[in-house]
């Protein structure tokens, strides 16, 4: 009917014309609108398909990086514990080679006999204590009890070990002989009546033990002890162990502290989240299991059964996660997509340089990208469902459109469209949110509007992703901090477990050397008051006897035990006068007097001695010389000691000569006094020696040269107690010169 109608509307030819025209624009019009549609719908598509690709692979890295981040404060966590040990295993070593300096501490051992069998130390609960036991299938013997007594040296550091570091749970010194030393103190008869500890324990059975033994770790590192379940009821952990040997290399037993994996969860695994399907996990260089939270176990099962830590983690019921944790252990940095426990997640991971254990994060990838496509879909679905609607009614339109505006009109249409398609060919090469023109009120106003909106939409999406890009960022930056301090805390650490460790050295070593120098005196003493006392014996048993046959023989015999007697009078004198010396017991008398009278008077007292020997004697003293201040008794002795010195090394015709003089350079505020005779000198060999007690330079030829081998000791103490120094130079065959220096008398004091 309508088709009649038409026909029998004539056309003229301009009519015809003009709607073949029409015919022209409206089709390719409508085709080019099409295009366009399909253009803009695709290249909205395409950014939102690279932002989300890019934004994916941005938070993949922050994310590893947070997983490096947080690796390496575990790290130093676990290293923190290893320097721990491995003073504590150093400080055991030195108790052991120094014994005799670690005297047992008074009541520190006192143990009691349970029923079961085994001997321990009841410690009142919560004592800053620790506490011994002993396994009952070994004897008590004495040698162990030393042993054990010994270890409360320790003590102190395992308390402070402990208390410094909150991650460190236990720590402990176990001897081969499967008995032990443990902070915080055991209640022992508790932890057997719980069933898991045996009184017949024994320590070879434990990786806590054998894992640091000679057989395992000949390096004598310190180690990490595969995961296992404790004996004292303390849930699952790992322990840092070092072994201790003796000075002769015998394997003495182990040192170690205790990582509860509930403490390794709580300080490391229990990392904050974004995405709130992600969590991290621990496994060993093997594939064992060493730690997993809550939020992991229906992921991990094996037949249906969440493993325990220390299980191999080959034989998962999800096969891909298996060999992605495999690929993990070789230490292949993949990041896989894993279809894990319905939906796919990304696995990450970063290894432990302390135990090479890795940690991995398993991060739900939508829980990544679902922000972002999410809301970019339907953003796009709104805006092209919009604009299909609007062009659809355009293109209806225009074909209703009157004959006169066609042209027109399609011209008018076709700016803005190509705008539009600018526009969106703008955003896919990345000028997110950019503005197309809205010029007029018509429908191509209004979809221009549109387009500018959605821009603006997909440039707020993206900022907002970019902001929660930079929190990420902050966050991370916060964990280098917190890395910061702890490196920091563990350098401070370390330094001050060596000052403190050199320090022990130090005071072993001179325990050591004062103990040597004390047994060598009592030696020199006991041979020195042996030899007179043992001749003596023999003349009055010969006497006794009466052995003495010629009538002058009893006689003779009583002369050489009067001698005798007396040179084991004065050696006991020199003895006594020396010991008060060194102890600064003996009073000194200081008087001031001229330097010039004091040495004139000591001369005057020695002379007649060096004249009997047949000896020169000269005298070389300046008339006025400044004030002394002087003990005059203790300087006679420094004189007497010297000039017998001199005169018995001397032979008959030499000369002794006394010069003294004000002091030059060193010895400025002194006055010098030097003794010199014309004998036979001291080998240079001996000369650093002469001033030690008991040292003879010839010790066979003791009489008549030597004496009790005290003399130069004596004077050089009392030349001490009085502010000065003395001191020998010789050659040999050239005589011996024996200087000493008395310092001036201050004028402040006078
Ligand atoms: P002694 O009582 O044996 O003399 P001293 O301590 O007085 O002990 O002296 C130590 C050693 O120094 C002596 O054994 C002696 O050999 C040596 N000595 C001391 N004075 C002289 C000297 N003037 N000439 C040579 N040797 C000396």
């Amino acid at each position: 009917m309508i088709w009649r109608k038409l026909k029998s509307f004539h056309l003229n030819f301009y009519q015809k014309i003009l709607f073949l025209f029409i015919a022209l624009a409206v089709i390719p019009q409508v085709l080019m609108s099409w295009f366009a549609l399909t253009q803009v719908k695709h290249s909205i598509q395409q950014t939102v398909h690279n932002s989300s690709e890019k934004i994916l692979n941005d938070v993949l890295k922050l994310q590893q990086d947070n997983l490096l981040n947080q690796t390496r404060l575990m790290d130093k966590e676990m290293a923190e514990i290893q320097a721990s040990v491995r003073s504590i295993q150093q400080q055991a070593e030195n108790i052991f080679r120094y014994r005799a300096s670690f005297r047992p501490i008074p009541g520190a051992f006192k143990i009691q006999k349970e029923k079961a069998g085994y001997y321990w130390e009841p410690v009142p609960p919560h004592a800053r204590r620790s506490n011994v036991g002993i396994s009952s299938i070994v004897p008590l013997t004495a040698q162990l009890k030393a042993g054990l007594a010994l270890t409360k040296h320790l003590e102190a550091l395992l308390i402070n070990a402990v208390e410094q570091n909150p991650n460190l749970v236990t720590m402990y010194i176990v001897l081969r002989e499967s008995a032990w030393r443990i902070y915080p103190a055991l209640n022992i008869p508790e932890e057997i009546a719980s069933g898991q500890m045996r009184p017949d324990f024994k320590v070879q059975d434990y990786s806590f033990y054998y894992s640091a033994d000679p057989g395992n770790n000949p390096e004598r590192k310190v180690v990490w002890t595969r995961p296992y379940l404790d004996i004292t009821r303390r849930g699952w952990m790992t322990s840092a162990v070092a072994p201790v040997y003796l000075p002769d290399g015998t394997f003495r037993g182990v040192v170690g502290a205790d990582y509860t994996i509930e403490q390794m969860i709580k300080g490391a695994l229990n990392i904050g989240f974004k995405e709130p399907g992600a969590y991290a996990f621990l496994v060993d260089d093997t594939g064992r299991l060493v730690a997993l939270p809550a939020k992991g176990k229906a992921d991990f099962t094996i037949k249906g059964i969440t493993p325990l830590p220390g299980t191999s983690l080959d034989s998962l019921d999800n096969p891909d996660l298996s060999k992605a944790i495999r690929t993990i252990t070789q230490n292949h940095r993949a990041q896989p997509l894993l279809k894990v426990g319905g939906e796919e997640k990304y696995l990450l991971s970063a290894p432990l340089k302390a135990t090479n254990w890795h940690l991995a994060f398993l991060i739900p990838a939508r829980e990544i990208t679902n922000p972002i496509t999410t809301t970019a879909v339907s953003q796009i679905k709104q805006a092209v469902m919009f604009i299909t609607g609007r062009l659809l009614a355009w293109d209806g339109f225009l074909v209703w459109l009157t004959l006169s505006a066609a042209f027109v009109l399609a011209h008018s249409v076709d700016i803005p469209i190509y705008r539009l398609t600018a526009g969106a060919r703008a955003i896919s090469q990345g000028e997110i949110g950019i503005q197309i023109p809205e010029t007029g009120h018509d429908e191509l106003a209004t979809l221009a509007r549109t387009f500018n909106s959605m821009s603006r939409k997909i440039a707020e999406l993206l900022a907002d992703l970019e902001a929660k890009a930079r929190e990420q960022a902050d966050l991370n930056e916060k964990l280098v901090e917190i890395n910061w301090y702890l490196e920091r805390r563990v350098k401070e650490r370390t330094a001050e477990l060596a000052e403190t460790n050199t320090y022990l050295e130090a005071a072993n070593k001179r325990l050591q050397s004062m103990e040597d120098s004390r047994r060598q005196l009592l030696a020199n003493i006991s041979h020195d008051l042996k030899t007179p006392i043992t001749l003596i014996q023999g003349y009055v048993e010969a006497l006794r006897d009466g052995i003495a046959a010629e009538p002058g023989d009893a006689e003779k015999y009583l002369d050489i035990i009067h001698s005798k007697t007396l040179d084991l009078n004065r050696l006991i004198n020199d003895l006594l006068v020396l010991s008060r010396l060194e102890s600064s017991q003996l009073p000194m008398d200081f008087v001031p007097i001229p330097a010039t009278e004091a040495i004139t008077s000591a001369a005057k007292k020695v002379a007649p001695d060096i004249i009997r020997a047949g000896l020169e004697f000269v005298l070389e003293v300046p008339v006025n010389l400044p004030e002394i201040r002087i003990d005059p008794d203790r300087l006679d002795r420094v004189f007497a000691n010297l000039v017998v010195n001199a005169i018995n090394h001397t032979p008959a015709g030499g000369a002794i000569t006394l010069r003294t003089g004000l002091g030059q350079d060193h010895s400025a505020g002194h006055i010098l006094v030097e003794l010199k005779d014309t004998g036979a000198g001291i080998p240079p060999e001996h000369l650093p020696h002469i001033f030690t007690r008991f040292y003879r330079v010839d010790k066979s030829r003791r009489k008549p040269l030597g004496g009790s081998g005290l003399g130069l000791t004596i004077a050089r103490e009392i030349i001490t107690a009085h502010g000065g120094t003395v001191w020998a130079e010789s050659s040999p065959g050239q005589g011996s010169s024996f200087f000493f220096t008395l310092p001036l008398k201050k004028p402040a004091s006078a």
